[in-house]
């Protein structure tokens, strides 16, 4: 829900069609019947905007069933073989915004929770083990304040989750708790930040939030900041990283916090590559060949210079992230929405504007992109630096109703290793993307810090 653009509004589209689809609440207001008419369809109140996404998950749900009859039981064939891997090897995923989700509507996540991507028998299903909580600090707290005091209440979430269940997930603050908490067969919760507004221009802070277990910082996200540049941000003040965000880059180097170059500016990104002693991650980002302009994603150059520092890219599974066509919907519905709502002098946060999105959604679905779209990001990564590069980012929590079919939630996992074997990804390969490279970079990290 935070990414600007189509990722926001696709977010506020799927909590606003849930909202219609309680037919007691459909109201048909005169302008409601208006925007119906404008878009020159029939709505009722009986047709699901969301039909598509509930067909996915019921087969997530069929893919879950099989998986608990699967096991124990020979390898014959490719979906059997994905299940048997999802559940050896160690999955970790870059970025998952679950605390913030929580903070918006909180569920239990220990128990199957009606909403969201991420909830422990989903994880459990899809083999997840390792999935990083960002620590999601949103771009205007850098002005109002307030950012270190979110990301703390945020950490206290997650480490109450944890409380609350401690037979089911524990905190992470090392590649040694990961993998012993892996041993035990519960799911580590490692933390990461997203956005560096946190520090507040203090590196005391850093420390801070190292002691409470932040193991990565996004140093900033939709808006420069006292840290960075950001991708979604025309204004560059500092044309890359600012004097303090240089500093930072090495005391995180040194305190032993990886640096996200996911979301900061392409000048940002090389002055990162130019001081950091350590391999990077880009958290939760896609491969920009397949969606050119998009700055948000890394170009070949970058993925080339990523690779050659020992980092890791870690794919954004979001619609956005993978497809021209999505992100192309995205400007399109943008537009109309603009137009809309000064055509009819309503506020763009208005009821109005909100059944002109389901509308609108109906006339026009949103182009999701397929499984197989998401493996062109993993071949064409791979073709370009080799298989020790590239992980999971998949953003569930982060980008509300643009998931892919099949891989709609944390219980997807089985069906990417699928995708890869089918693509003749080996064994060993389909390990370095599900938690190797990650493990890698991180363990490093580990080492340069206790050296310095
Ligand atoms: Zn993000």
């Amino acid at each position: 829900m935070k990414h600007i653009s189509a990722d926001t509004s696709s977010h506020i589209i799927s909590q606003t069609a849930n909202k219609y689809n309680n037919k007691t609440q459909f109201k048909r207001s005169a302008l409601m019947v208006a925007v119906v008419l404008s878009l020159g369809v029939a709505v009722s109140a009986c047709q699901d905007p969301n039909a598509s996404v509930q067909n996915a998950k019921d087969s997530t749900v069929k893919s879950t069933e099989t998986a608990k009859k699967s096991v124990g039981v020979a390898v014959v064939d490719q979906a059997q073989l994905a299940i048997e891997i999802s559940k050896k090897y160690i999955i970790t995923d870059g970025h998952i915004d679950v605390p913030y989700r929580l903070e918006s509507e909180f569920e239990n996540v220990a128990e199957h929770t009606a909403h969201g991507d991420f909830d422990f028998p989903r994880a459990v299903a899809g083999g997840l083990d390792a999935p990083f909580m960002s620590i999601y600090i949103p771009a205007s707290l850098e002005k109002t304040g307030g950012s270190k005091a979110l990301a703390d209440k945020l950490i206290s979430m997650v480490e109450n989750i944890v409380k609350e269940a401690p037979d089911k997930f524990a905190l992470a603050h090392s590649t040694a708790d990961v993998e012993k908490n892996f041993a035990k067969g519960i799911i580590s919760l490692p933390m990461g930040m997203e956005n560096g507004s946190p520090i507040e221009g203090d590196l005391a802070n850093l420390k801070h939030f190292y002691d409470r277990g932040i193991r990565y910082i996004t140093l900033t996200h939709s808006k420069a900041n006292h840290i960075s540049d950001s991708s979604y941000d025309e204004a560059r003040p500092a044309g890359g990283l600012t004097d303090f965000g240089k500093t930072l880059v090495t005391e995180m180097n040194n305190i032993g916090v990886m640096v996200d170059v996911s979301h900061i500016s392409d000048d940002a990104f090389n002055d990162v590559m130019a001081i950091s002693k350590t391999p990077v991650i880009a958290s939760h980002s896609s491969a920009r060949h397949f969606t050119p302009g998009f700055e948000r994603n890394m170009s070949d150059d970058m993925i080339k210079t990523l690779a050659k520092n020992g980092g890791v890219i870690q794919i954004n599974f979001g619609s956005s992230f993978i497809t021209q066509k999505a992100i192309e919907y995205g400007k399109l519905r943008k537009a109309a929405i603009k137009s809309f709502s000064a055509e009819n002098n309503v506020e763009e946060k208005s009821d109005e504007v909100e059944a002109f999105k389901v509308a609108y959604k109906t006339k026009y679905p949103y182009p999701f992109a397929s499984l197989s779209d998401v493996l062109d990001h993993y071949d064409h990564i791979v073709k370009l630096v080799g298989i020790d590069y590239v992980g999971i980012g998949s953003d569930y929590d982060g980008v509300g109703d643009s998931l892919p079919n099949n891989l709609k939630d944390v219980s997807s996992y089985p069906n990417l290793i699928e995708g890869l074997l089918k693509r003749g990804y080996s064994e060993q390969d389909i390990a370095k993307i599900l938690s190797g490279n990650v493990m890698r970079v991180w363990k490093a990290v580990e080492v340069y810090a206790e050296q310095h």
